[in-house]
């Protein structure tokens, strides 16, 4: 069977598990070509800016809870060598209705279709809930630290032989011409994010932007958190998450659609902190937000696609194009599950070559 040449857009998470996963199979140049690589920050490049833990969002019996549930296993392996943390979700019944409480509606059930995924799954008993909190689950998630785990899929995928290039394309055609690869390419594999809303040949206008504000502290919460809402508006949420090794702690956010404000909202980020060290006192001793030890702002867009994350195939001339963009707040939590299911229809197309 003839190599075939396969170009993945995007640097991503969404990108480099594709690249990474593909790699392993044998019968592929791959070669990886993007505006943003890992070490840049950028507003179009939303990876470096998740938290980034596991915690599913979608709903139960659809095809992105099943992206969710194969993407637990590599994570928990992965992380096994670094401490994993408890994750607490807690539900206001007066968040109902609310943007948040509908985003995490999955999450804040007693019955998740997650719940024999994650290890420890289990309600959290009343007596443990602060004032205001009606019910709250527990169970043992991963964290990951964006920093070095963007930087660590570049290297396993040089390990595997896939190429990297720095590449800003306005039409997905040109990522199969010359400048990218000399030769004949095959697939191109289209991992752009938000930015397939912008890209000609796709186009997609129901990517949207949902906009994410966060503060990274070096104080430690000694567990994860997340509330279904907060009393400071619709598009505002609550959580805490600890990056693995050393990566600091991630206080959030908002989750603001349509927005695409790169710039940090100074009188949101006073709201974050102080909501954030009212749910974990941990974090400052019980003392005030002047005692969290600020590493940055940041904020960063999740690509929401209406309808979910794009896994397609399509034919253009005697081109392979392969959709994978738009997994919106769970580009970590879905990313093996999504690749694999990406490199399925590659691998359907290319014929009969080794299976993942
Ligand atoms: P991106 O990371 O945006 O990458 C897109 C790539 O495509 C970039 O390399 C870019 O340069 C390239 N590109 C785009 N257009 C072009 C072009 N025309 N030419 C060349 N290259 C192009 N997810 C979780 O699972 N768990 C979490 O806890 C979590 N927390 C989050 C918190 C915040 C504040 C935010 C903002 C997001 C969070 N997410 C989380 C969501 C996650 O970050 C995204 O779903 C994920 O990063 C999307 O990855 P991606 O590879 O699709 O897109």
């Amino acid at each position: 069977m003839p190599e075939k040449t396969v170009v993945v857009i995007g640097a991503g998470v969404a990108g480099l598990t594709t690249a990474l996963l593909l790699s392993k199979c044998p019968g592929y140049k791959i070669i990886v070509a993007a505006k943003h690589m890992p070490g840049d920050y950028d507003i179009e490049y939303a990876s470096p800016w998740a938290g980034a833990n596991y915690m599913p969002v979608s709903i139960r019996g659809t095809e992105a809870a099943e992206w969710e549930k194969a993407t637990w296993a590599p994570l928990e392996d992965l992380a096994r060598n670094h401490p994993e943390a408890e994750c607490e979700i807690h539900r206001r019944e007066k968040d109902a209705g609310s943007a948040t409480a509908d985003w995490f509606a999955e999450l804040l059930s007693p019955e998740p279709w997650f719940k024999d995924t994650v290890p420890d799954f289990r309600p959290l008993p009343k007596s443990s809930l602060g004032p205001g909190v009606d019910a709250g689950t527990v169970f043992t998630s991963v964290c990951i630290n964006t920093a070095i785990y963007l930087p660590w899929l570049v290297s396993q995928c040089l390990k595997n032989g896939v190429t990297f290039k720095r590449a800003v394309f306005s039409h997905i055609l040109e990522a199969a011409g010359p400048s990218v690869c000399p030769g004949k390419v095959d697939f191109v594999v289209n991992c752009t994010g938000l930015m397939a809303s912008k890209l000609g040949g796709v186009n997609d206008k129901t990517v949207i932007a949902a906009r994410g504000q966060i503060v990274v502290v070096r104080n430690e919460a000694g567990k994860m958190v997340d509330v279904s809402g907060t009393d400071d508006g619709d598009g505002e949420a609550c959580y805490v998450m600890t990056r693995a090794a050393g990566g600091g702690t991630i206080l959030g956010g908002c989750y603001q659609k349509g927005n695409w404000d790169s710039q940090v909202d100074p009188n949101l980020a006073i709201r974050i902190m102080k909501r954030a060290v009212e749910l974990c006192p941990a974090l400052t001793g019980g003392r005030g937000i002047e005692h969290l030890d600020i590493v940055r702002h940041g904020v960063g867009l999740r690509p929401v696609r209406e309808g979910g994350v794009r896994i397609e195939r399509e034919r253009v001339g005697d081109l392979w194009l392969v959709h994978n963009y738009g997994a919106g707040g769970a580009g970590y939590q879905s990313s093996y599950g999504c690749a694999q299911a990406a490199i399925r229809l590659i691998q359907d197309a290319a014929g009969p070559q080794s299976r993942l």
